[in-house]
This record gives C-alpha cells, structure tokens and sequence, in this order.
C-alpha cells in the first residue's frame, strides 16, 4: 500500500514509519519540521519506497494514497503553547486538510487523537465512553479542545461523507527519539539527570500519569488501522505513577545525587490519568508488554548516547 503519514519526522510518527517501511509499503512522510528532524528519518532517505514532503498541513495537497496516518501537532505542552493559534489550526484546519485528501482518494483515516481529550478526569481510569472535563478557555485548550475538534470532523465527514476513519486517543508516550528539548516530563527528568541537573518536579508530584513505551503503542496503531472498528480506542499503559514517584525512579536508575526541585504546577495540569484498555484489549487483543524500568533504561541510553555524541555531557 502507498501510506501518508503526517507528522512522520516526529517521535510517534518516525516509529511508525519505521514500522510501515519494515513491512514493505510505500510511505510518504510529510513534516513541517516544527518539532520533527530529519535525523528521525534519515534511516530511509536513500529507499526508492519513500518520500518525505515538506508541507505544512493547515495548507491543502492532493497526493494519491491508500492509507492516511494524521499524526502532525506539536505534542508537548511547550511546544503547543510557543504558538496556541498555530496549533489550534493545525488541530482544525490540518485535520479537515487530510479529511478532505482522504475523501477525494477514499484513504482510510487514521486520528492521532489524545488522553487529553478527557482533560482534568473526574472518572478514574478513563474508558472512552467518558466525555471528559476540558478547560475550553485554558492554556490548554489549543491542544485538547483542537484535539475535540479534530474527532468530531473525522466523526462528520464518516457519517456524512463515509470516509473510513480510525481513532486512537493516546495516553503519555515515552521512548527513543523525543527531543532532549521536548520539555515532556520523562525526557526532561532523564537529561537533567544526566547533566547533573535538578529535576524540575511541577507542583507537589502527587499528579499521575501512565506511561507507555513507544514500541507497545505503535503495535496498538497498526491493530487499530487494520481492524474494523471506527469508535476511538484508548492506547496507553494502564501502570499509574505519580510525578514524584517518576522523578525518584529515574533519579535511582541514572544518578542518585541528583537533587530534586519543585516549581509551580502549569495551570489546569490534570490531577490524574489513567487509561481503561478494556477495548483495545476485547476489539485488537493488544495490552502493553514493556515495563517502566525496562522501557526507562531504553530511554536513559539513548539520551546518554544522544547527549554524549552532541558534547552536552562527558562521560558515556
Ligand atoms: P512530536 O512533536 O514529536 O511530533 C509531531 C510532528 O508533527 C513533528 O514532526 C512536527 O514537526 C509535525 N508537525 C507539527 N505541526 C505540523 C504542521 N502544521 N504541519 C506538518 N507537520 C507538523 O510529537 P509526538 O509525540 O510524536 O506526537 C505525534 C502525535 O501523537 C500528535 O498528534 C500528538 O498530539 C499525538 N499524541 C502524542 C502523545 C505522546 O505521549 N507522545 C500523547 C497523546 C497524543
Ligand atoms: N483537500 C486537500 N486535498 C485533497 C482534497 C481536499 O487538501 O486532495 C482540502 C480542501 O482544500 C479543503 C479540505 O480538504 O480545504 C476539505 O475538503 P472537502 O472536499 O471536504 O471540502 P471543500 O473543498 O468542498 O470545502
Ligand atoms: N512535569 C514535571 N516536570 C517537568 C515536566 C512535566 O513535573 O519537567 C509534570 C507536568 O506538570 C505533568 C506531568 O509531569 O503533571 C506530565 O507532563 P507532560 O508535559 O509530560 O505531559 P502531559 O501533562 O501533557 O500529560
């Protein structure tokens, strides 16, 4: 099959392709760059079965494709807040964009849609059936409102035009290739430890989230594209951490003289996050496999190499 991805020189996005060009497609990368880099893509340049595009996605393209991953938007709260309305139009704009392409050239339509979508839960875990408690005027709000939006026009233009859809809502993802900058907090913890830095704990740490390794969530998306069913699936790892649990763990793993340091909690930062699985595991028969401290060592190598190789820190 000849498959777009957007967003595909990012985290998520460059796994994914890796995945896709393994099993013999033809893939079109297409990236604005914003978050994303070559270097998360460089492995298939030189391949006659790809091509990367650089197009942003809130301006139209016609390509002729069979299959559309829809995976282009900042994902970091810092990178989504630099520039809110950018975001909000890559959300809306964007996801009409490849709604429209997949409509014309009857592509199946894959949403890269997120947790946040439940925003600050009052329902603990999260199925999907809950409809969530979103800030709609917050800072948050360019990204999880604009994620609300981009299902609701992939829900339309399924009901009304019939265009093939599949919705994954995303639970926090950690793994190889996040950018030492990202300002996620598995990445920041894991470079200030390694640069002998303080890790930045954001309120108390008693907020939680759920980690998934990168590998267990690219398995769900592939299921997820491949089976039949057209309601939003949640893909995450149901073991729930605190923050300071986080930081103490990866404080342990990479350097136990690292201090701890805590600054003020951002605004609307949900208090707890847990994903339900039950349908991805009854409908795809997916659960995730890599645990925290196997995912997190994986993570801890690839920065320390990352950081070594770029002089930012000595030892490697
Ligand atoms: P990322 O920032 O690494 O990747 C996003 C990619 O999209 C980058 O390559 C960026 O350059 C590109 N992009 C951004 N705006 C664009 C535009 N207007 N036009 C074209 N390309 C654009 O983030 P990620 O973690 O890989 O996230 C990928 C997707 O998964 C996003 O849609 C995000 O909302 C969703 N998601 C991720 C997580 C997670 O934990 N990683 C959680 C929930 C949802
Ligand atoms: N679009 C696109 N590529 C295509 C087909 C459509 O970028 O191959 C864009 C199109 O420019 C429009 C959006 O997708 O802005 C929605 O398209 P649709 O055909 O649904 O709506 P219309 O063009 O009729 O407003
Ligand atoms: N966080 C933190 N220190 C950091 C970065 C984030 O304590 O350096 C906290 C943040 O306030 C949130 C949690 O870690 O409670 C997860 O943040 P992230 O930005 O990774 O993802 P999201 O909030 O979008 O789930």
């Amino acid at each position: 099959m000849r498959i777009l991805v957007t967003g595909g020189a990012g985290f998520l996005g460059s796994h994914l392709i890796d995945r896709l060009m393994q099993a013999g497609h033809e893939v079109i990368c297409l990236d604005n760059f914003y978050t994303g880099s070559k270097r998360n893509i460089l492995q298939w340049l030189e391949n006659p079965n790809f091509e990367v595009i650089r197009h942003d996605v809130t301006e139209p393209i016609r390509l002729e494709v069979d299959q559309i991953y829809h995976l282009a938007c900042p994902a970091s709260p810092v990178h989504y807040q630099y520039n809110p309305v950018k975001t909000i139009k890559t959300n809306v704009i964007g996801t009409l964009n490849m709604l429209g392409l997949a409509k014309r050239v009857k592509a199946r339509f894959f949403l890269a849609s997120t947790s946040e979508v439940y925003g600050d839960p009052e329902v603990h875990p999260q199925p999907e059936e809950y409809r969530g408690n979103v800030n709609p005027i917050g800072i948050r709000a360019c990204y999880d409102e604009g994620k609300r939006v981009a299902e609701t026009l992939a829900y339309d233009y399924h009901r009304q035009n019939g265009v093939d859809i599949r919705v994954v809502r995303i639970f926090n993802t950690y793994g190889t290739r996040m950018l030492p900058n990202d300002g996620r907090v598995v990445s920041n913890f894991i470079v200030q430890a390694l640069q002998g830095k303080s890790l930045t704990v954001y309120g108390d740490g008693s907020q939680t989230r759920s980690f998934c390794y990168v590998s267990d969530l690219i398995e769900g998306f592939i299921r997820l594209m491949n089976s039949d069913r057209t309601q939003p699936v949640n893909i995450g790892n149901p073991g729930e951490y605190t923050i300071l649990q986080l930081a103490q763990t990866i404080q342990n793993m990479v350097n136990p003289d690292a201090k701890l340091i805590f600054k003020a909690l951002p605004q609307d930062d949900p208090q707890q996050r847990q994903p339900d699985i039950t349908r991805a595991k009854e409908w795809l028969g997916w659960e995730p496999t890599v645990p925290l401290d196997e995912g997190l060592k994986l993570t801890i190598d690839y920065f320390r190499d990352r950081l070594a190789e770029e002089g930012k820190i000595s030892q490697k």
